[in-house]
């Protein structure tokens, strides 16, 4: 039969990580943590377990933890969301945001992404029937271009995927981007898709700029956020929906019937664990130690350094290297590196849909200390 992505492999997160485990490198390709989260959130797991938390929980996500998550939003950008109709968990990011896309574009409708973008976007897009518009953030910089953004908006535009803090650049959007934003779509009923990931890693002095602050576009909005991420948990598969309830709604009507609901005891363990704000308040000076040691070990070696204002991803341009390693592909660079120096990368022509290639890696530093130093002393050979 007919294959509804054509286009689409493996994931190349997949593929990097099995190349990684292969050769025995280091593997700083996927984006996960290699230490371990905080113990307190296993034993709030454990006692739901052992309380007889372990059947089906309400479709829109125990209450508890909606609540908890409305709290947060409301502590840190100023709306409150009703955690009874605006708020629903899912089985993390990847399934919030094709539920979020399912929910309102179809067929005749466009989508449009700022690529690079995360490689789940396109094929979403795709299976709900809509058309791919791609714009491409600006090249070196990776900031959003309001003219070209403003040039692609067309009467069949029906949403826009925004992504700040950004995978796989680490850029932050301003709060004038956000206001741009705002402005552009304030005359069209564009929605906006606001993958919020990262929002706990953000660095000094920059601050993360949720759609939420902004009425205009939270009015319009899908915020979508991860427990994986912010909580060193990315194999629990919890992450949550904020938008206003008619979006809500809709969201709610194609949730029940893609997942229903999503597992009961780690919402338990996260609802108790959502309680203290210092795990999440904490993150960035955390992330901001490890970008720190990994920059500093980066800047001794050939590779040329990208800014990173947020996220767990420190992209590197490979065009100061030795030929012939600066005159392969992205893609090959990483298996390359993988196999013959040991430590695995991403290439970032994986984020675009022509494979778009600007001679730059992706490497995650969410790894222990002694995990970046060993990876460093591979990349100080190069
Ligand atoms: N969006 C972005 C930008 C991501 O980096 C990720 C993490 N892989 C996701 C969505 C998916 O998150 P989750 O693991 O919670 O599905
Ligand atoms: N988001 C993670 C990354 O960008 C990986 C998620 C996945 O493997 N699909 O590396």
């Amino acid at each position: 039969f007919p294959s509804r992505l054509p286009n689409v492999g493996t994931t190349i997160f997949t593929v990097m990580s099995a190349l990684a485990v292969q050769h025995k490198a280091v593997n700083l390709g996927q984006g996960f943590p290699d230490f371990d989260c905080d113990p307190k959130l296993v034993d709030g797991v454990t006692t739901a377990m052992q309380q007889g938390h372990n059947q089906y929980p309400p479709m829109t996500g125990i209450a508890p933890l909606r609540e908890a998550i409305a709290a947060k939003i409301e502590a840190l950008y100023a709306r409150r969301y009703d955690a009874a109709a605006e708020i629903t968990v899912t089985a993390g990011a990847t399934q919030a945001i094709l539920t979020a896309i399912l929910c309102c574009v179809g067929p005749g409708d466009e989508v449009i992404v700022l690529e690079p973008c995360y490689d789940s976007y396109v094929p979403n897009i795709e299976l709900a029937g809509a058309t791919v518009v791609r714009v491409p953030l600006t090249p070196g910089t990776f900031r959003p271009d309001f003219d070209k953004i403003a040039a692609a908006l067309s009467p069949k535009t029906r949403a826009i995927i925004i992504n700040t803090p950004h995978n796989p650049s680490g850029t932050v959007w301003s709060p004038a981007d956000m206001r741009r934003l705002d402005e552009l779509l304030a005359p069209t009923n564009v929605l906006v898709i606001s993958d919020e990931v990262y929002e706990h890693m953000v660095y000094a002095p920059l601050q993360h700029e949720s759609v939420a602050r902004y009425p205009g576009l939270a009015a319009r909005s899908f915020i979508v956020s991860s427990f994986g991420k912010t909580y060193h948990v990315t194999g629990w598969k919890v992450g949550y929906v904020a938008a206003p309830a008619a979006l809500t709604a809709e969201f709610r009507k194609v949730h029940q019937f893609n997942v229903f609901t999503v597992n009961t005891p780690m919402q338990h363990g996260l609802a108790s664990y959502m309680q203290d704000p210092a795990p999440y308040l904490n993150l960035p000076a955390f992330y901001a130690a490890k970008r720190d040691l990994f920059r500093a070990g980066l800047a001794r070696t050939k590779f040329r350094l990208l800014p990173c204002e947020g996220t767990y991803f420190q992209s590197v341009a490979i065009d100061q290297l030795a030929v012939p390693e600066r005159e392969l592909s992205e893609a090959d660079f990483c298996q390359w590196l993988t196999r013959e120096i040991g430590v695995a990368a991403i290439p970032l022509s994986a984020f675009y849909g022509d494979g778009f290639d600007q001679k730059v890696v992706r490497f995650c530093f969410a790894k222990k200390d002694d995990t970046l130093r060993a990876a460093l002393e591979r990349l100080a050979r190069l």
